[in-house]
């Protein structure tokens, strides 16, 4: 807090900002290729106005705790238990492979890349149904403190520095693999071809310190909550929404979710599975650009180490491409 009043103080005496610039909460992708959106990319830090930072997704795009993109984290978010969130492997340093075709090379199970990067940087990992057990379980084994590992259930959220935090229904599976559990039941379970239970998946909505209001949708479908719930109750102004198909709704699906359900004023794209960009600007033909034609509001795309800024009306006011 001291820090980042003390940096603020120094900003505003050599830099002309405008008060919306300084309450903006800011997002900045720790993607596959600097500057690019890729493949595997999935990982997002939010930072409040008061300086709490949370890593959404940490996946397989951070090259670990020592990523030195990564900074000061507080809180770390998990959708769900699948590799690609979690983290079953990871970049051995970053920008290594191409956007792709990136490199994943590094094995982190049976404790994740998530739970890596939550010890070396104490801090906290928030999440909803019946993982906090499980993460709590995986801090301890890697030398870290269980109690960091803090439950925000369907309704139920969890303030941590300047920013509130619930999770929201996402219609998907969250089934464990084997390679996260180890020993004589782990090789059991992958010759049955079976997961453990962990809850169902979830989506974040995120209410910052300046009044901004954020939906995460995790990995997902179309869900009826999407209406009810993140617009009706939360009334959510950015989203950051799965536009891949295959394993969560495609452009149209996604589309249909902004346009008709949260009404959000602006989105980030998020989790293509795909090349998206060359040279930063989105490639005709793919996923994201049927997305961006698709959507009634802007959609910005999210270039790896490019910082946007947003402000309490979800509008980017800084840093958007
Ligand atoms: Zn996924």
């Amino acid at each position: 807090m001291l820090r980042s009043l003390t940096l603020a103080t120094l900003l505003a005496l050599t830099v002309p900002l405008t008060a919306t610039a300084q309450d903006a909460v800011k997002v900045t992708p720790l993607g596959g290729q600097e500057g690019e959106f890729c493949r595997l990319d999935r990982a997002l830090i939010f930072e409040d106005p008061t300086g709490t930072r949370i890593l959404y997704d940490a996946g397989r795009t951070v090259a670990g705790p020592e990523d030195p993109r990564l900074g000061e984290i507080d809180v770390i978010l998990v959708s769900h238990v699948h590799g690609d969130h979690i983290g079953d492997r990871r970049a051995a340093a970053v920008n290594a492979g191409t956007c792709g075709q990136p490199d994943a090379s590094v094995s982190m199970t049976p404790n994740s890349n998530t739970v890596e990067i939550a010890v070396a940087k104490g801090a906290a990992i928030v999440t909803g149904s019946e993982m906090p057990r499980f993460f709590a379980g995986k801090l301890k084994a890697a030398g870290g403190d269980p109690k960091k590992s803090v439950l925000a259930r369907f309704g139920a959220s969890q303030t941590i520095g300047g920013v509130k935090i619930t999770t929201v229904p996402a219609v998907h599976s969250n089934g464990l693999a084997p390679d996260f559990i180890g020993g004589e039941m782990a090789e059991h379970m992958a010759e049955a071809g079976i997961t453990a239970y962990v809850g169902p998946p979830t989506g974040y909505v995120l209410t910052f310190s300046n009044g901004l209001v954020v939906y995460l949708s995790g990995d997902t479908g179309i869900t009826a909550e999407q209406d009810l719930v993140v617009r009706g109750h939360y009334a959510a102004k950015l989203v950051v929404m799965n536009i891949g198909d295959t394993f969560t709704t495609g452009p149209t699906e996604a589309a249909y979710v902004i346009n008709e359900l949260v009404k959000p004023a602006s989105v980030i794209a998020s989790h293509a599975n795909e090349e998206a960009t060359k040279d930063g600007q989105v490639i005709a033909g793919t996923r994201s650009e049927a997305f961006m034609k698709a959507s009634g509001v802007p959609v910005h795309v999210p270039l790896s180490g490019r910082t946007m800024s947003f402000d309490a009306d979800g509008l980017c006011v800084e840093g958007c491409s």
